[in-house]
């Protein structure tokens, strides 16, 4: 162990991992692997071509993307049978994460065969680790609807939901999608944007909701790319009210201040902490005074 020289298991279907952008992440394991099979089935044979090129991999390839998947099981399945080991990967990160491969994973483990997982980059994780939010229990949820009407009913489902959220999210859709999340969730929910990880522009930005919808509507690069977007679970209890003078002080600096910066003085000066300040602060903005 602990040598990329390891011999190949006759009939295994492994689960191989490879990078979310920067070749540097490509475990060594799984280039032996790749190199060791008697096929590749990809997602996308033209996408993995190059990174395949990169590392001296001569394996043939097959096609296996969501169109076609649960015909190529089965041939894939008979050639596993038949005792050839066979490697599945995806574009980017981890195959089955939002990717193609659960129905060849069920249907080896329906078979006997072994599967074998080849750990490496997942956007999910990755993004979760850097977060900066609870780890301890979280919610893959994948992309929400391309809909706008069903991707707000999937996050008004999640609106009480204690764990860490993470979403993948199409650059085009990031706006509308950050807008949905602040009204649903709350302006001063604690999320975070983790866009172009392990890549050149690489960006991790952790604010309220509110204020991070309106970051990425002002700035046009932080809607291109790839992004995933993590937000703090509901708090398990409802928060203990702010105490009166902490509302009095807040209710002044606002009185003067932006928004931002009344948060930030008040968190200073009562010793509150900013998120609840931010959503009380938030409310009565939309109270307009009358409060
Ligand atoms: N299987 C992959 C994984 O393990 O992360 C995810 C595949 S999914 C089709 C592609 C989505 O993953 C992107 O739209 C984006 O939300 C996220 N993603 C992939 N690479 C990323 C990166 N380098 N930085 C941020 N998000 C990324």
């Amino acid at each position: 162990m602990g040598d990329a020289q390891l011999s190949i298991v006759a009939g295994a279907l492994y689960v191989v991992a490879t990078p979310i952008g920067n070749l540097g992440d490509m475990p060594p394991r799984a280039v032996a692997v790749l190199r060791g099979v008697a096929l590749i089935a990809a997602e996308d044979t033209r996408h993995s071509a190059p990174l395949l090129r990169h590392f001296a991999i001569a394996t043939p390839l097959s096609a296996l993307h969501e169109h076609n998947e649960r015909q190529q099981t089965e041939k894939l399945v008979a050639r596993l049978r038949a005792g050839e080991a066979i490697a599945l990967i995806s574009d980017a990160g981890t195959p089955l994460l939002s990717d193609p491969g659960y129905h060849l994973v069920r249907a080896a483990h329906q078979a006997g065969l072994r599967v074998i997982p080849l750990p490496g980059a997942c956007a999910a994780i990755a993004a979760l680790s850097a977060s900066g939010l609870p780890t301890d229990r979280f919610s893959f949820e994948g992309f929400l609807s391309a809909k706008a009407a069903a991707r707000r009913a999937r996050l008004s489902e999640l609106q009480a939901d204690t764990r860490t959220l993470i979403f993948y999210e199409a650059p085009h859709r990031i706006s509308a999608a950050l807008d949905d999340m602040a009204e649903i969730f709350g302006a001063g929910r604690e999320a975070v944007l983790a866009r172009e990880l392990t890549k050149l522009y690489e960006t991790v930005r952790a604010a309220p909701l509110a204020e991070l919808a309106e970051w990425v509507r002002g700035d046009a690069h932080q809607q291109k790319g790839e992004i995933v977007v993590l937000v703090r679970g509901a708090a398990a209890r409802p928060p203990e009210a702010l105490g009166e003078e902490a509302q009095r002080v807040l209710r002044l600096l606002l009185a003067a201040l932006p928004l931002k910066q009344a948060v930030a003085l008040a968190a200073e000066i009562t010793g509150e902490k900013r998120n609840r300040l931010y959503e009380r602060a938030v409310e009565m903005k939309a109270a307009g005074g009358d409060e």
